[in-house]
């Protein structure tokens, strides 16, 4: 069996002196593809020990050495783009399409975007009578998921680096050989000895060590909301920086002058790309009353056309979501929402001549209340909610009846009548005709429920600094 040490400290892998492990199970299979040699808790506080030494070398970094560092790791992620993509179709079981494009992308997107704004970025301004410097605010403890782990690592990777903040990150357990070679990448740069460590192993172990450590200054965390309020409030103790990016349950407004016949199957394919397993996936399809009939045909006829299965097939749509107890999760949601609302696609247990593997059939509701809890709670997998309005304004209500405000998407031909909808919806984001944000560093996080921090470009860059004024 493959064993992995995430455990990187100080320029070093390291194997500690006690161990515990983790099996990896392959999401498409059940069985055991490696083992994660967990990092101990004696490790952990190394690493944090070795970035707070290394924290005077990595701002002491001139603005062009971070973007010659930064360069470097792309260049190193760029060389290993289909080891990388594999590596996440075995571990959380994205269709290697997906893996080799979008998951590869959006990493090498945010470290080219991010040496862009370097170009860019005044740390110092004059002010009438004073002056502005921007500082890293310190050591900063990294926490990512498994969901789009290079997307989520290196957004944050690289903000960190080009704040001149010396980095703790624990990547998601189930991403332990992807993450693997991200730190292979980063050892392989000029970045300073201690300015990168990685450990990895149960959050629940390591988690609270980093929220309540005082070396600690700053945590980005990007998963579930129920962690992220588990880690603000023990941070809370040592009034550290919490950087939230949490879960959602994003809008979609399709307004009635578009072709249904088009938009309808686009805000499916939006809605579960990644085997619905995207935070800001549009699973609330609002569409007007006197539509609904010809959406739910529309929609049947574009579940049947989705291939769900091996993931390693070029011709998979859809993969297998990440672990058992995602899979329980998501039955237990369509059984509930099968006993209170419309089922027009999908349904209970895995697709037709699949009998292992966490496969859920790609799953369509239709006239569900906003108050169901189809519609109030992240199901985290191919599940997807129609929901009826009246007219705009009740659609806005809708949109914002919810505790969540991460993303949000509005198809209509008229951009004005677009723009007036998105200023009014209470989310981080809104997509107006697209199918995704793309390569854009457009800022990325939540409202309410869905976090307090944002990340890409500029604005994640700022997540990392502190403002001090020279009077
Ligand atoms: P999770 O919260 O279970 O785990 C996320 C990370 O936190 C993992 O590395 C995990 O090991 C660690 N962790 C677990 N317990 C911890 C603790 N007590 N203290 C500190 N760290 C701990 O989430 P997940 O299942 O990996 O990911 C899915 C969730 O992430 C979904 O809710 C999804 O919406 C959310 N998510 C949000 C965004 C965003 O940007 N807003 C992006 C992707 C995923």
């Amino acid at each position: 069996m493959t064993k992995v040490n995430n455990t990187y400290i100080n320029g070093n892998f390291q194997k500690s002196d006690y161990i515990s492990y983790l099996d990896l199970i392959n999401p498409s299979n059940e069985k055991i593809y490696g083992v994660l040699e967990c990092t101990s808790v004696n490790d952990l506080e190394k690493a944090i020990h070795a970035a707070f030494i290394a924290q005077n070398a990595c701002m002491s970094l001139s603005i062009s050495e971070r973007k010659h560092i930064l360069s470097q790791i792309l260049t190193g992620i760029i060389e290993r783009r289909d080891e990388i993509a594999s590596m996440i179709t075995l571990e959380m079981g994205a269709p290697i399409n997906l893996s080799k494009n979008a998951h590869i992308q959006m990493g090498i997107d945010h470290l080219e975007n991010t040496i862009h704004v370097l170009d860019e970025y005044k740390f110092e301004s004059n002010e009438n009578g004073y002056k502005i410097i921007k500082m890293p605010i310190g050591v900063a403890a990294l926490i990512t998921p498994w969901n789009w782990p290079l997307n989520q690592t290196l957004t944050k990777i690289a903000s960190a680096i080009a704040a001149g903040c010396a980095i703790v990150i624990k990547p998601s357990e189930y991403c332990a050989f992807s993450s693997k070679i991200i730190a292979e990448v980063i050892d392989a740069s000029d970045l300073p000895p201690g300015g990168f460590n990685m450990v990895n192993g149960l959050g629940a172990d390591l988690g609270p060590v980093i929220s309540q450590h005082n070396l600690v200054d700053m945590i980005s965390f990007t998963g579930s909301t129920e962690v992220g309020i588990g880690i603000q409030e023990l941070a809370a103790k040592t009034v550290k920086r919490v950087s939230l990016e949490l879960g959602g349950k994003s809008v979609h407004i399709v307004c009635d002058d578009v072709n249904f016949s088009e938009a309808i199957p686009t805000a499916i394919n939006q809605c579960f790309i990644n085997s619905g397993q995207s935070c800001s996936a549009p699973t609330r399809l609002l569409v007007p009353e006197h539509k609904m009939e010809e959406v739910k045909s529309i929609a049947t006829n574009h579940i049947n056309t989705l291939i769900t299965g091996d993931p390693l097939s070029e011709n998979t749509h859809l993969g297998p979501v990440v672990n058992n107890k995602q899979y329980m999760s998501i039955q237990q949601h369509i059984k509930n929402g099968m006993e209170s609302c419309e089922l027009i696609s999908g349904g209970l247990g895995r697709p037709d001549n699949i009998d292992k593997g966490f496969f859920i059939k790609p799953t369509v509701f239709s006239n569900v209340p906003n108050n169901n809890a189809l519609a109030t709670e992240e199901i985290f997998g191919p599940v997807l909610s129609i929901i009826s309005y009246g007219d705009l304004d009740e659609a806005i209500a809708i949109a914002n009846d919810s505790k969540y405000g991460l993303s949000s998407y509005i198809s209509s031909k008229d951009t004005e009548i677009a723009y007036k909808l998105a200023q009014q919806i209470k989310a981080g984001q809104t997509i107006i005709n697209k199918v995704s944000r793309g390569s854009v560093p457009a800022p990325f996080g939540g409202f309410k429920m869905s976090g307090n921090g944002r990340e890409h470009g500029k604005f994640g860059l700022e997540e990392y600094l502190e403002v001090k004024a020279i009077i």
